[in-house]
């Protein structure tokens, strides 16, 4: 989601990891990177970045069925406890995908950040659907001036 190069040193021209804030060479203070992409937090504050302009909220949403053979698979495991695998791997692509429609989303308003983010799932059409939700305040931060 977030694309961060090497940094390289004003000092001593060594190049540090991204998010380095110090040159690991000499100790020079280093530019905190630029956003390429969109930032997903679930705090109102980034450290080492401050939020510009508020642009509203934003989400994403994307909704689950779970056929007939899923739901027997999910009934057996549930009937020996534990994890229900094959209802969680299905819930992990779901909520990627509410990610993914809610950075989609943020980019189009024209945000490099979104902030106070949240998920919220709820059951549909007597629990044979549910609804996956991504939601939080689009926003455009840039770097702190040091
Ligand atoms: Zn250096």
């Amino acid at each position: 989601m977030i694309k961060m190069s090497e940094q390289t040193c004003p000092k001593c021209k060594k190049s540090s990891p991204a998010g380095s804030s110090f040159c690991q060479n000499c100790g020079a203070a280093l530019d905190t990177p630029q956003i390429t992409g969109v930032l997903v937090v679930t705090t109102s504050t980034i450290p080492d970045y401050e939020v510009v302009r508020v642009l509203g909220t934003v989400h994403g949403i994307t909704v689950r069925t779970r056929g007939v053979g899923g739901k027997i698979m999910a009934g057996i495991e549930g009937m020996f406890g534990g994890e229900v695998t094959s209802y969680s791997s299905e819930a992990e692509k779901a909520r990627k995908e509410s990610m993914d429609r809610l950075i989609e989303n943020a980019k189009t308003m024209g945000a490099n950040a979104v902030i106070r983010t949240d998920f919220e799932t709820s059951d549909i059409l007597n629990g044979t659907a549910t609804i996956f939700s991504a939601y939080g305040t689009a926003a455009i931060i840039r770097p702190t001036t040091k």
